[in-house]
């Protein structure tokens, strides 16, 4: 390693035994010369710290465990570094030259220091570092040290995932090696964990994974590995000849995956298919999280190819920012009503304003397309302002000719809520048209925790809004923001209520669900319902409030205004 900074040769040690590439390690440790080169702390110490992000680091900044097992071994190797070097830590110390001053650099030069005296801080630092990572195997014995029954606890569950990634990966490493067929990373995870965990506890969550690693144990022959990466996130790697075959095996680990005890698991897979096997494993891994990513949100199918997404989404995303501003200008976007329906009323209460894109060239665009893409950008804003006023319009309209009991609701976007500028904008809506504040309702994406959104919610409650809880039950959301959020009516998602309705532990839980709702004093509304049998459970359990294409689908301002007018018993000729 001579020729190299003290850094880069440590790092460069043990880059390969991890999987990284030689030349990147080399390269990013250069960084760590800073210190050294201002006389302070010794390469080698900053460089150790490297060697156990490769060797433990996650991704995954959530993953606190990790992160101090990671801090406990860098103040290890520190104390026993300055052990071995009697208490010197500092390049100048150990040189006894400073480099930082050009005299003394010089003088460091005509005398060799370098190679006279960094080999052997090289050499006790590697030997540090490997008596440390050889002992992760002996697990408790050195744990046990001074740690409470708890922290042994954690500690080894940490060190056993630790080994377990470090196999995975040396396993698949040889994989790449070995194999002259093609490789695939599939990275799945189960679609609403979160809401599993909420809703059965966390125990039958456990067991739910549990199923889900057995199932794997028996699917994986002895050149197919995989790997737990966290929670409900799964990691599996094999060889296959076409895209047919690798298709099957995904859709075997779907279907052995389908449902446990009654409760049907949706996976989301994203699949990488390796076209550089000198590409870094971790970086493989990457690119089949964000595939999975992407598969999440992917309407048409659960398994998103790499290429795919990335291409797809390219152009997509290219093709919104470069016309939406001609949008906007031309009047692309409309609104369109979705009715909400009474069921035993069988009429009419209110109704949702969804917004389109009709593109001249392109026709219809949905929102779930463009949406993303300006809620990134910020140009959301633009859009939601058009369709509060319109929204606004509408119900103004109404209102003349004698209906003052349709509310229509409006999306509000994450994004306004960062300020109160959507405030005033909503004010003077309503204001401009001479509306009650009533008829204008509020839908809002609420997610756990978030305080910034709840004081928003709140300042609106403040104002006098009815607020709507949009898409209870498809991520985030869980029991306890309904006790720290100020909304009036809960929308309960459509995933939600599919996931629900399909066992009959789900009906019950929707049953109390819907009870509780009354006795807090919460309004009810069930979206994206399809079916009579939907609407006939819905009616029985008491959630009497409905949108869904059972009853309509999204449509053109006028024609809601014609059937609300007819839903009404008001003839056409009634408007003036
Ligand atoms: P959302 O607020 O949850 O709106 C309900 C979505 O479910 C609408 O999709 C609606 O067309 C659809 N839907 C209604 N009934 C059914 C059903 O029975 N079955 C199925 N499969 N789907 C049903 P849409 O209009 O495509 O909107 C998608 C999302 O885009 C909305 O979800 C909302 O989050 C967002 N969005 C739509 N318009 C606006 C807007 O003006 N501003 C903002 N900020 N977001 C909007
Ligand atoms: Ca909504
Ligand atoms: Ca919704």
């Amino acid at each position: 390693m001579q020729g190299f900074h003290c850094s880069q040769a440590l790092t460069g040690a043990f880059a390969e035994e991890f999987g990284y590439s030689l030349k990147n390690v080399m390269k990013i440790s250069t960084c760590f010369g800073g210190g050294m080169h201002r006389g302070e702390l010794c390469g080698c110490v900053t460089a150790a710290t490297m060697v156990f992000g490769m060797a433990f680091g996650l991704y995954d900044p959530q993953d606190k465990e990790l992160e101090s097992f990671g801090y406990k071994n860098a103040d290890e190797f520190f104390d026993r570094f300055r052990e071995r070097m009697g208490g010197k830590t500092l390049c100048r110390e150990i040189l006894g030259k400073d480099f930082s001053k050009p005299e003394e650099l010089a003088m460091i030069r005509r005398e060799g220091l370098v190679k006279k005296v960094c080999p052997h801080v090289l050499q006790a630092s590697i030997e540090i570092i490997e008596d440390m990572l050889k002992r992760q195997d002996e697990e408790v014995v050195y744990v046990r040290l001074d740690t409470s029954d708890f922290e042994v606890e954690k500690l080894q569950t940490v060190i056993k995932s630790v080994n377990r990634q470090n196999r995975f990966r040396s396993n698949v490493q040889d994989l790449l090696r070995s194999s002259d067929r093609k490789i695939g990373f599939i990275q799945f995870d189960v679609r609403r964990f979160k809401i599993i965990n909420d809703l059965y506890g966390e125990k039958f969550g456990d067991e739910v994974l549990f199923f889900i690693k057995d199932n794997l144990k028996e699917l994986c022959n002895d050149r197919q590995f995989f790997l737990n990466l966290r929670s409900d996130v799964f990691m599996v790697v094999t060889e296959y000849d076409d895209d047919k075959e690798l298709m099957d095996f995904i859709r075997e680990i779907e279907e052995v995956s389908a449902s446990f005890k009654d409760v049907k698991l949706q996976l989301a897979f994203g699949v990488y298919s390796v076209d550089d096997k000198d590409m870094e494993i971790r970086q493989m891994e990457d690119r089949a999280a964000m595939a999975r990513t992407a598969a999440k949100e992917n309407v048409v199918s659960n398994v998103v190819f790499y290429e795919e997404q990335f291409k797809e989404l390219l152009y997509t995303r290219k093709f919104i920012e470069e016309n939406m501003h001609t949008a906007v200008e031309e009047k692309q976007f409309k609104m369109y009503l979705q009715p909400k329906y009474s069921i035993s009323q069988n009429r009419i209460v209110g109704a949702e304003a969804l917004v389109r894109w009709i593109h001249p060239e392109r026709g219809m665009i949905y929102p779930n397309v463009f949406i993303p893409v300006i809620e990134e950008n910020g140009f959301i804003k633009m859009v939601d302002y058009y369709i509060w006023e319109e929204a606004s319009r509408f119900i103004k309209r109404c209102t003349d000719i004698g209906i003052e009991d349709c509310p229509v609701s409006v999306n509000v976007s994450r994004h306004h809520l960062r300020d109160t500028e959507f405030m005033y904008v909503l004010m003077d809506d309503i204001k401009k048209n001479q509306i009650e504040k009533k008829l204008l309702e509020l839908e809002i994406t609420e997610t756990a925790n978030d305080e910034q959104i709840g004081q928003a919610a709140m300042r609106l409650k403040l104002g006098g809004f009815t607020l709507l809880m949009d898409d209870f039950g498809s991520g985030y959301s869980s029991l306890n923001v309904l006790l720290e959020t100020p909304f009036d009516v809960i929308k309960l998602d459509k995933k939600f209520m599919d996931n629900m309705m399909a066992s009959d532990k789900g009906k019950l839980i929707l049953e109390h669900m819907v009870s509780m709702a009354h006795e807090l004093g919460l309004g009810l509304l069930a979206e994206g319902v399809e079916t009579k049998e939907q609407v006939e459970l819905l009616g029985k359990i008491g959630c009497d409030n409905v949108q869904g294409y059972y009853f309509a689908r999204p449509m053109p301002q006028e024609d809601f205004f014609a059937l609300l007018k007819k839903d009404r018993g008001m003839e056409d000729h009634f408007e003036s």
